[in-house]
């Protein structure tokens, strides 16, 4: 099999880019603290990043078990507890 088209590999980047984008596309509201974030916010953020987390780890799991590239991409990172106390301490 040619390891670049591997079409379960591509579905499953093609779900956690999307994935990925939207958790960061929320980030960016959370990281601008001029206005005051309601839970609402937090929990679509907790939300999308659980999800592309899931869909991280599935990506992962398939090239660890198929072989079928070497490179991975980043991770979503780290959980929100972090900023959410922060944001919380200013507020
Ligand atoms: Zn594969």
């Amino acid at each position: 099999m040619n390891r670049e088209e591997c079409s379960v590999r591509l579905r499953l980047a093609d779900e956690y880019s999307r994935l990925v984008t939207e958790f960061n596309a929320l980030l960016d509201v959370l990281k601008v603290r001029s206005h005051p974030i309601s839970d609402v916010v937090w929990n679509a953020a907790e939300a999308a990043r659980t999800s592309s987390q899931k869909a991280w780890e599935a990506l992962e799991r398939h090239i660890v078990e198929h072989g079928c590239t070497d490179s991975l991409p980043a991770s979503p990172g780290p959980d929100l507890g972090v900023l959410r106390e922060m944001n919380e301490e200013e507020s």
